[in-house]
C-alpha cells in the first residue's frame, strides 16, 4: 500500500511563495510521488492564487466550519492540482484575500494567530470531511504548528492513524502571540504550560509543532545541530535537545526542471558545463537589465534574497566600499524590511553603473542573475538550508558563502579542492578577504573555468532527500 502523505504548508509553488519553503513544498511532493507515495497538498487560497488565474481550481462542494476565537468560521474547500499532485485550498477571504501572505514591509498581520489557527484546524476538518485517511501529515513552519497539537488532543479520534512530521524551515520565525488569545486555538488549557505550547508566558506555535509532532526535521544536517545550541536556537534549543533523538536534518533538493541553464526559458541563451559560451551573453543581458556599465573583464557578483537581518546585510554594507574598490559589479534582487531596502537604494546611488538594485520579487530576474553572474554571494548570519547557492552551482555562478547551516553542508572551499568560497567568521573583514580570494582565481581564466565546470556537475536533486523523508515518515509511524 502506498504511504498516504498530506503536506500542509502556508505556501507552495507554483501557487504562492515568499521564500524557500515554497520551493520545497512545490518540489517534494513530486519526488515523493516518484518513490510511490500518494501525496496531497493543503494550503490557504490567497489573493495571489486567485489572481494568477490557475486553471482547474474548483469548488469541491465541501465546506467546513471551525470555532476560532469564540466565532464559528467557515471555509470553502477548493481543489486544484499541479503536475498530478492534488492540492486542496481553504478559502476564507477575510483571512487570505490580502496583499501579502503573513508580513507587510511594516510588520506582521495583527491577526496571524487567528488566520493560521483557522487554517490548521480547517485543514484537519477538511481531511476528515473528505475522508482522506492520511498515514502522515507533514507540517511546515509555525503556521501549521498547531496541527500536531490538535492531533495529539482534540483531533486524536478522527485522525487516529496519522503520524505527524514537523519541518522547521527557519527557527527564528516562531509565531509568538500573547497568552490571552490561547482560547482562540480551542485547545485544552492543560496544553498551555512549559512542557507544551507556552514560551515564557506567550503562545509559541513553532514550539507546539516541535513538542507534539512525532518527528521533527529541519532542512540541513548542520542546522539540525546548530538549532540545539543557544547561538542558533532562538530560545528553543532546550526543547529541541530534549527531543534530539527525534530531530533530523534533511537537505532540501533542487528542482532542476526549474533551475538548469540548459533548459531555462528565462535566460538570454542556454548553456551547459560543456559549452559555457552562452553564459557571456547572459551576462550582457543581465548588465543591460540592471543598466550597469562595467569594464569588459569585470566580474559580477549577485545577491537574491529576502531583505532580512539573517542574510548578513550588516556585514555586507560594512564591506561594500572594499568590495567596490576591488572593481567588481554587483546586482541585488530582494524584498523585505524597509531598512535594508533603503540601505541598498542609497548604495546604488553611491555606485551608479556598478551596483544595480531591484527591490521586487521577480522569478525571471532571479534566473537571469544566476545565469549572468560570475559569483553569487550569501554572507548569512545563519542559513537553515539556502537554495540559491545550489542553483548558483548549476549556473556556474560560483558561490561565496558563510559557513553556516546548509551553506556549510553544500559548499566546500576552493582551497580544500571545493566548489566555491567559504568564510567562517561573521565579519565584513572575513567576507572581503574571501571575495578577494575568489577574484584572484577569477583572474586565472583556466582555473575559473575548471571551477565552474566542477560546480555545474554537482547534483543536489530531490531524489535522495525524498528517500530520507520516506524513511522518516516510517519512523514517525513507529513512534506515534
Ligand atoms: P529563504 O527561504 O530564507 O528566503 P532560500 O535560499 O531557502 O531562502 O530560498 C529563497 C528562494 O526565494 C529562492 O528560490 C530565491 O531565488 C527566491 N527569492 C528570494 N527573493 C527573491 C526575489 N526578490 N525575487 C525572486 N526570487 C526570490
Amino acid at each position: 500500500m502506498a504511504l498516504k502523505v498530506i503536506i500542509a504548508s502556508p505556501e507552495a509553488l507554483p501557487f504562492a511563495k515568499t521564500g524557500g519553503l515554497a520551493d520545497v513544498t512545490g518540489a517534494l511532493p513530486l519526488a515523493l510521488k516518484k518513490l510511490g507515495c500518494s501525496v496531497t497538498l493543503f494550503m490557504p487560497l490567497y489573493r495571489e492564487v486567485q489572481q494568477k488565474g490557475f486553471s482547474g481550481i474548483e469548488k469541491t462542494g465541501v465546506s467546513v466550519t471551525v470555532p476560532v476565537g469564540g466565532r464559528n468560521v467557515a471555509a470553502e474547500v477548493f481543489k486544484g492540482e499541479t503536475e498530478g499532485i492534488p492540492v486542496y485550498f481553504l478559502k476564507r477571504d477575510e483571512y487570505f484575500d490580502r496583499t501579502y501572505l503573513y508580513t507587510t514591509p511594516d510588520g506582521d498581520y495583527f491577526d496571524n494567530l487567528e488566520r493560521f489557527t483557522f487554517f490548521s484546524r480547517a485543514a484537519l476538518e477538511a481531511i476528515s470531511a473528505l475522508n482522506l485517511k492520511p498515514d502522515i501529515i507533514h507540517c511546515n513552519d509555525w503556521q501549521t504548528g498547531l496541527i500536531p497539537a490538535y492531533i495529539k488532543s482534540i483531533y486524536s479520534q478522527p485522525l487516529c492513524g496519522a503520524a505527524t512530521v514537523f519541518t522547521i524551515h527557519n527557527i527564528a520565525y516562531q509565531g509568538l502571540f500573547p497568552s490571552m488569545f490561547f482560547d482562540a486555538t480551542g485547545l485544552p488549557r492543560s496544553l498551555f504550560n512549559q512542557e507544551g505550547i507556552e514560551y515564557w508566558g506567550s503562545i509559541n506555535l513553532l514550539k507546539a509543532g516541535i513538542v507534539f509532532s512525532d518527528i521533527v526535521t529541519t532542512v540541513s544536517e548542520t542546522y539540525s545541530r546548530e538549532i540545539q545550541t543557544p547561538e542558533y536556537g532562538y530560545g528553543l534549543e532546550g526543547v529541541l535537545k530534549k527531543k534530539s533523538d527525534s530531530v533530523f536534518g534533511v537537505l532540501n533538493g533542487v528542482d532542476y526542471s526549474e533551475w538548469d541553464p540548459e533548459t531555462d526559458e528565462f535566460i538570454a541563451k542556454n548553456y551547459s558545463g560543456n559549452n559555457l559560451k552562452g553564459k557571456s551573453l547572459c551576462k550582457k543581458d543581465l548588465l543591460k537589465e540592471y543598466s550597469l556599465k562595467l569594464k569588459p573583464d569585470a566580474p559580477v557578483i549577485g545577491v537574491i534574497s529576502r531583505l532580512a537581518a539573517q542574510k548578513g546585510f550588516d556585514i555586507l554594507s560594512e564591506a561594500m566600499d572594499s568590495l567596490m574598490d576591488s572593481g567588481l559589479g554587483m546586482v541585488v534582487l530582494g524584498t523585505g524590511e524597509r531598512k535594508y531596502q533603503g540601505l541598498f537604494e542609497e548604495l546604488s546611488k553611491k555606485y551608479p553603473g556598478r551596483l544595480g538594485v531591484k527591490i521586487m520579487f521577480d522569478n525571471a530576474i532571479a534566473h537571469k542573475i544566476e545565469a549572468g553572474c560570475d559569483m553569487f554571494l550569501m554572507p548569512s548570519r545563519y542559513e537553515p538550508c539556502g537554495l540559491n547557492q545550489m542553483y548558483s552551482l548549476r549556473y556556474g555562478a560560483i558561490p561565496v558563502v558563510r559557513a553556516t547551516g546548509g551553506l556549510d553542508d553544500t559548499i566546500k572551499d576552493y582551497k580544500d579542492g571545493g566548489n566555491g568560497f567559504k568564510f567562517t567568521e561573521y565579519s565584513a573583514k572575513a567576507l572581503v578577504e574571501k571575495v578577494k580570494e575568489a577574484l584572484d582565481v577569477y583572474r586565472d581564466k583556466k582555473a575559473w573555468e575548471l571551477l565552474q565546470k566542477k560546480a555545474m556537475r554537482e547534483d543536489f536533486s530531490w531524489e535522495m532527500s525524498a528517500k530520507r523523508y520516506m524513511e522518516l515518515y516510517n519512523l514517525a509511524l513507529k513512534k506515534k
